[in-house]
């Protein structure tokens, strides 16, 4: 797909260029806070997956800079009454202009003693403020680094984890898709998990946790398991992802862990062998069961898939649509105005995959390298 189609295509993709995002997915991060105040009294943050770092630049803009940034999309109050807009606008309506309006510098009022942590397999430009580590948040090597960027002055490697407070993490982690549903659904399972371990290990009593999941038939017991360290566990969709596709996120709030629960990422949690309930504890298979093994490490019996497709035994996540309904459709095609300008990417990728293959074949000689066909 050329530049302009996908522009032509995408209102997300074409508004993020003109705003400054790296990726379209700053629109769903911002979308997400309007619904759930995400960085209400928030100053240390954890971003994983974060390249090529769109969702880190919302972090720094609101956290480190201050700035209030309006209405997540073109619809900002201020630049519709400029624009005296009536019902749903078009598309030609948009300007550059409006852009910069919704981003208010005027009240900006930076916080003190902001940390934030962004950590991805890819490199990642740097971002003011922003400490980036590249490293696989399935690998358990990765929370000791983690740790010590969070803290590297006070960062003690035989101290619990419990020292490094964190008051959110988010993580927007998707693998390389490969079409198989299936397939895609189980490997974006593993970083969930991941990224809730390594939340476990960090976040302090009534953190925040937002994660990226794929909605596929298990996705029940992933709300209820959530829902054993979390007091609040909702689904939303914001209205920049595509409605077509199976993302959505879990916002949790209230991060409130078993007595007796300590993280470890070299025995996680939904890893590991099911243990029979605890002497004396009554199996109550509408919940999962917390067991609190000799060593202290609570482990959380989910019972059978049998056990949880009885359905008046499910919990049930409230799903919410968020993102104001008069903005842009992810999934619509809007026109563009005859003077529309085609912007370049705001960060181009540091390492694409496909740059050795370019290379590759501009070595060969061309795309079908020396040899002539046919
Ligand atoms: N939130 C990002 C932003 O706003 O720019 C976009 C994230 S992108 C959708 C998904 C990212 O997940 C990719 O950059 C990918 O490298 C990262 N990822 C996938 N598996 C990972 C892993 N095991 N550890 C760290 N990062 C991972």
């Amino acid at each position: 797909m050329g530049k302009s189609s996908k522009d032509k295509r995408d209102a997300y993709y074409r508004l993020a260029k003109e705003q400054g995002w790296r990726a379209r997915s700053a629109f769903k991060l911002l979308q997400l806070d309007e619904e759930f105040n995400l960085f209400e009294d928030v100053t240390r943050v954890v971003d994983l997956c974060a390249a090529p770092g769109s969702w880190s630049q919302v972090l720094s803009r609101v956290l480190i800079k201050g700035e209030k940034i309006g209405r997540a999309g073109w619809e900002d109050k201020q630049a519709r009454e400029k624009l005296a807009l009536h019902g749903r606008a078009q598309d030609s309506d948009i300007t550059n202009d409006m852009a910069t309006v919704e981003i208010s510098e005027q009240e900006a009022k930076p916080r003190k003693d902001v940390r934030i942590v962004s950590i991805d397999l890819q490199p990642m430009s740097p971002l003011e403020g922003i400490v980036t580590m590249r490293a696989d948040i399935t690998h358990p090597s990765t929370i000791p680094r983690l740790l010590q960027a969070l803290d590297p002055d006070t960062y003690d490697p035989a101290a619990v984890t419990a020292s490094h407070p964190v008051d959110l993490v988010i993580s927007d982690g998707a693998p390389d898709v490969t079409g198989l549903h299936d397939l895609d659904t189980y490997v974006q399972s593993q970083l969930i998990w991941a990224a809730l371990n390594l939340a476990l290990c960090v976040l302090k009593p009534g953190g925040k946790f937002v994660a990226k999941i794929f909605r596929g038939k298990d996705v029940d017991l992933l709300y209820a398991q959530l829902k054993i360290v979390f007091e609040r566990v909702r689904v939303a969709k914001p209205r920049s992802s595509r409605a077509s596709s199976v993302e959505a996120f879990v916002v949790c709030t209230g991060f409130c862990p078993p007595k007796g629960f300590k993280a470890s990422l070299d025995n996680p949690l939904g890893a590991g062998a099911k243990l029979q309930p605890a002497p004396g504890t009554q199996a109550n298979k509408a919940a999962p069961v917390r067991v609190v093994r000799p060593d202290g490490i609570t482990e959380l019996d989910m019972g059978s898939d049998d056990e949880y497709d009885i359905e008046e035994q499910r919990w049930i996540a409230p799903f919410l649509a968020c993102g104001d309904l008069s903005a842009y459709d992810a999934d619509a095609s809007y026109h563009l105005p005859k003077d529309h300008v085609v912007l370049d990417p705001v960060q181009p990728p540091t390492a694409p995959p496909y740059k050795k293959a370019l290379e590759n074949r501009k070595a060969a000689g061309g795309a079908y390298g020396k040899t002539k066909l046919g």
